[in-house]
């Protein structure tokens, strides 16, 4: 079964996984940050990553896997050819997410929906909605990094390959802050000194 043994040194390495002090896209502050992209800028690395997923999933029997744009496309795509099976993908459609070009479901397939990170759940939960309302069943749920310290609100088999619970703080109240340190914002500068 394929591993990846040291996923956390993997996405260091890689620049994906940044410490310091940052000011995240939802304003909260963080000592972390994470960028999946960059782990998956190699597509060797991103076919291994994405085989490690597979080997998560496989036990579930997916019939295909549904993944969220664009977070999950590249990850979603590499665990469905580990897998051997289609893969599809929704997409925003105004405010909600749809499968669209073409992309269909059959009734009772059996889907696993594959994301890069799980923060809040809530885009996996609602391409998990999508895929129900076509008539599919979602088996499993995938993603290479869990960080919702639990609390994604999941109600069917969930797998991570690494699970990281960074805090985040409302600046008034940010101790990086408060020690003097000014936060960077993620892709905005050069990178920063860790
Ligand atoms: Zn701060």
């Amino acid at each position: 079964m394929p591993r990846i043994d040291d996923l956390e040194g993997l996405l260091v390495q890689c620049d994906a996984l940044r410490r310091g002090h940052f000011q995240l896209s939802s304003g909260l502050h963080s000592p972390a940050y994470v960028q999946c992209a960059l782990l998956l800028a190699d597509p060797a690395r991103a076919r291994r990553v994405g085989a490690a997923l597979a080997a998560e999933l496989a036990p579930h029997r997916p019939d295909s896997v549904l993944a969220p744009a664009l977070g999950g496309v590249i990850i979603g795509h590499e665990v469905a050819a580990a897998l051997g099976v289609p893969f599809r993908f929704v997409e925003r459609q105004g405010e909600e997410l749809a499968l669209r070009r073409g992309f269909e479901l059959a009734a009772g397939e059996r889907v696993a929906v594959v994301e890069d990170v799980v923060t809040t759940g809530k885009s996996t939960r609602e391409t998990a909605a999508v895929a129900e309302a076509a008539g599919a069943r979602v088996v499993a749920i995938g993603a290479i990094i869990d960080r919702s310290g639990g609390r994604h609100g999941f109600d069917c088999p969930f797998a991570a390959l690494l699970a990281l619970d960074f805090p985040t703080y409302r600046p008034a109240e940010c101790p990086l802050c408060a020690a003097g340190t000014a936060a960077v914002k993620p892709g905005s500068r050069p990178r920063p000194v860790v």
